[in-house]
C-alpha cells in the first residue's frame, strides 16, 4: 500500500509551530485583510477556513466584501488604501474574480511587500530569481513543504506538473526546478495543448497534478512507484451528501493507488498546506514590517 500523505496533520503540525511563533511576538500581532469580491460558494468557504486558522494562530483578520458589480478600477482602489494603511500586513485578494477583471492587473496593484499570495509580478520576479525575500504562492509553498516533511527526494527526479497557472502549477515548476534540496529536479510542464500526455506523466517520478478535471489522471498515466501530488479540488454531484455534493481531485485515487509509492487524498492533501502557508506568509510580511 503507499503512504497517503496526511496533509491535514502536516498542516496541523506546521499552525502549531506558527502558534507558537505568534504567542512569542509581544509588541503587536500580524494583520491580514482577505478581500473578496461577491458570494461564490467555494470563496465563502475558502476565505471563511482561512479566518478560522488566522483566529486559532492569533493572527488578527479582517473580510472586506465587496460587490460583485464592483469596477476593476474601484477594488485597486481600495487595495491602494490597504497598501497605504501601516497596521496591515497582509493582503489576500481571493480568486476567482469576476469575469470583467483582469486578474493579474489586480494581483499587481497589491503592494509587494503585502502580497501574501505571492501573486504579484515583483513575487514571481522573485521566484524566478531564487530571491528568499519575495513572497512564494501558498498552494506550490505547501507542495514543498509536504514533499519535504514526508522525505520524498526531489533532487535530479523527473517531475511532471500538469497544469501551468500563475495559481499552482507555473510556480510549482519553477520551485521544483530550484537550486535547493528539495528542488534541484527535471521539470516538464504539461497542458491542455501537450500532446501524448500520457506517455509523458507516465515518466514522471514525482506527478504533479493541477488541471480542474475530476479523476483526469488515470492508473494508464503513472509509472509504477511515483510519487502523486494532487492539487484538484472538484465539485461533483452527490445526491447521498447533504451538501449535494464531493469533493475530488485530479486524479482518480482509487484506480492508481495501488501503483504509486505516495499520494495525497482529495480532500486532507494539498488543501491544507495552502492555508498553513498564507499564515506563514503573513509571518514573514510582519516580521518584513518590523524589520
Ligand atoms: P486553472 O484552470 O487556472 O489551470 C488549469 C491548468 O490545467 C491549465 O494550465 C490548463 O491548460 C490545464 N489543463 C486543463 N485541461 C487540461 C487537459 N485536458 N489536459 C492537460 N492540461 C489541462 O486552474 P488552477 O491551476 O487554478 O487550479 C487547478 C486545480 O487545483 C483546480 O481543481 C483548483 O480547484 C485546484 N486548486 C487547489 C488548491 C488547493 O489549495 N489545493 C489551490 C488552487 C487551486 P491551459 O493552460 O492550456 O489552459
Amino acid at each position: 500500500m503507499p503512504d497517503i500523505i496526511d496533509g491535514n496533520q502536516i498542516s496541523k503540525d506546521i499552525i502549531e509551530e506558527l502558534t507558537i511563533e505568534v504567542s512569542k511576538l509581544l509588541d503587536s500581532k500580524p494583520k491580514v485583510v482577505f478581500v473578496r469580491v461577491g458570494e461564490d460558494p467555494a470563496s465563502v468557504s475558502y476565505v471563511n477556513k482561512k479566518q478560522k486558522v488566522s483566529a486559532q494562530i492569533g493572527i488578527e483578520s479582517v473580510l472586506l466584501v465587496l460587490d460583485v458589480s464592483i469596477s476593476q478600477q474601484e477594488l485597486i482602489a481600495q487595495i491602494r488604501k490597504l497598501n497605504e494603511d501601516p497596521e496591515v500586513n497582509g493582503i489576500l485578494i481571493q480568486s476567482p474574480l469576476p469575469s470583467h477583471m483582469i486578474e493579474t492587473e489586480v494581483f499587481n496593484s497589491v503592494a509587494p511587500e503585502k502580497d501574501v499570495d505571492g501573486f504579484n509580478v515583483v513575487n514571481v520576479g522573485k521566484l524566478c530569481q531564487e530571491d528568499e525575500s519575495g513572497f512564494v504562492a501558498c498552494t506550490p509553498a505547501g507542495i514543498i513543504e509536504l514533499l519535504k516533511r514526508q522525505n520524498i527526494v526531489v533532487e535530479g527526479k523527473h517531475v511532471v506538473v500538469v497544469g501551468r497557472s500563475l495559481i499552482v502549477g507555473k510556480p510549482a515548476g519553477l520551485l521544483l526546478v530550484k537550486k535547493s534540496k528539495i528542488g534541484n529536479a527535471t521539470v516538464t510542464f504539461c497542458h491542455s495543448r501537450t500532446q501524448e500526455i500520457a506517455s509523458i506523466a507516465k515518466q514522471a517520478d514525482i506527478l504533479i497534478a493541477a488541471i480542474g478535471k475530476p479523476n483526469f489522471i488515470d492508473a494508464t498515466m503513472v509509472k509504477k512507484g511515483a510519487v502523486v501530488i494532487d492539487v484538484g479540488i472538484n465539485r461533483v454531484e452527490d445526491g447521498s451528501k447533504k451538501s449535494g455534493f464531493r469533493l475530488v481531485g485530479d486524479v482518480d485515487f482509487e484506480a492508481v493507488q495501488s501503483k504509486v509509492s505516495a499520494i495525497t487524498p482529495v480532500p486532507g492533501g494539498v488543501g491544507p498546506m495552502t492555508v498553513a502557508m498564507l499564515m506563514k506568509n503573513t509571518i514573514k510580511a510582519y516580521r518584513l514590517s518590523h524589520k
